[in-house]
């Protein structure tokens, strides 16, 4: 048996070329929490968080270290019950803070993520191999059209193309930011520029309430959508994105907000979400992921998760009639730390994630570029 013997985070931050926004935020710069799990035996293990506040998250992450040394470090799944069973009433003690419930679900993910790492070093198996799944290519699509200030509204259009030229299958462009009028020229422009083959996304990041996106999905429904990605405001419910699932024939895509498998789940049932996108580095971890995914599989929609190719290629490889495919970044300058942390990582090209067979993630992490990003918290 391996023990937990230590819980360390590392909280890594670099500047981005321009400022960039979605609909719902602006980013001038990246950040993500990588948490190291040591066991007594000396295997290290790796997870990561991309949730905010990240200086709250690492407290969290630190706190929880306290929680579980000691505990086994394969039984990732004691480990994730016992910090999340205190968030809830316990007698004589209460339940963590409600107002940090986004930053205790990342918290947890993270030691989950460097849990599985651990069980793939300790059976010299890569994690797809613990799952059953084969080592085969996994689809992956490139998301762009962020706005930049000061450019043309309809920039997104080559940029788009040259992901297609960069031998990207299917492109997410990033909608919502601006007027309807202009979004529907975005789409239009976009559409010509890529050609008829290509598949499109859309990714709304929560731009609108159900009128206004009735309006908008007849809008770009004559220029072959793919999905409507996390449509609707933040408040909206399942029932909300049923009634939307129900007006338009594009299929939704949502769950990267998500923070467990209850929503997800009703999302999946009442809210005709046919491309489920949780993300076990926002929230909750690889194990929750593979909860939903199992939900995913059965509802028959298809596991998409949000961001981290080279980790969540892992999960999606092992569902092989629904496990649809993975996000990537089309421009190297979306996420300087993807780019710089990693001395080896499953490869993206020509639209797959080609997984390899180190034990883990099979990641290699470059401590030069992450001892040089360190934020100051
Ligand atoms: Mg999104």
């Amino acid at each position: 048996m391996s023990k937990i013997a230590a819980v360390k985070a590392y909280p890594i931050v670099a500047k981005l070329k321009n400022v960039q926004w979605t609909a719902q935020e602006s980013r001038a710069e990246v950040d993500l929490l990588l948490v190291e799990v040591v066991t007594d035996d000396g295997i290290k293990g790796y997870g990561q968080v991309t949730s905010t506040p990240m200086p709250d998250i690492k407290k969290w992450v630190e706190r929880f270290g306290e929680e579980v040394i000691g505990m086994d470090a394969l039984a990732r799944v004691a480990v994730w019950e016992k910090l999340l069973s205190m968030t809830s009433p316990r007698p004589n003690l209460g339940g963590l803070s409600r107002g940090a419930r986004p930053q205790i679900m990342g918290a947890i993910g993270g030691i989950d993520m460097a849990l599985w790492d651990i069980a793939g070093k300790k059976a010299n198996l890569p994690i797809f191999r613990l799952l059953g799944a084969e080592n085969k290519p996994v689809f992956t699509y490139a998301t762009g059209g962020y706005y930049v200030k000061g450019t043309k509204i309809t920039s997104c259009a080559d940029e788009l193309a040259g992901f297609v030229k960069n031998g990207f299958k299917a492109v997410k462009l990033k909608v919502g930011g601006a007027t309807m009028v202009e979004e529907v020229e975005r789409v239009k422009a976009t559409r010509a520029a890529i050609g008829p083959d290509i598949k499109l996304k859309l990714d709304l990041n929560a731009a609108y309430d159900l009128p206004a996106c009735y309006e908008f999905a007849k809008a770009v429904a004559p220029y072959d959508i793919f999905w409507l990605e996390e449509p609707l405001h933040w408040y909206l419910q399942p029932v909300d994105f049923g009634k939307l699932a129900a007006a338009t024939a594009i299929p939704l895509a949502h769950g990267e907000r998500e923070m467990t498998r209850f929503t997800a789940r009703d999302y999946m049932t009442l809210g005709g979400v046919r491309y489920m996108m949780f993300d076990a580095t926002r929230y909750a971890g690889f194990t929750e992921s593979l909860r939903v995914a199992h939900m995913a599989d059965q509802a028959g929609v298809m596991i998409t998760p949000h961001h981290s190719p080279e980790l969540h290629c892992h999960l999606v490889a092992a569902f092989p009639r629904t496990g649809y495919a993975v996000e990537s970044h089309g421009s190297h300058d979306r996420d300087p730390i993807w780019q710089g942390m990693y001395l080896d990582r499953a490869e993206v090209k020509d639209s797959y994630v080609y997984m390899n067979e180190k034990p883990g993630w099979g990641i290699e992490l470059d401590w030069k570029f992450i001892n040089s990003h360190l934020a100051g918290y």
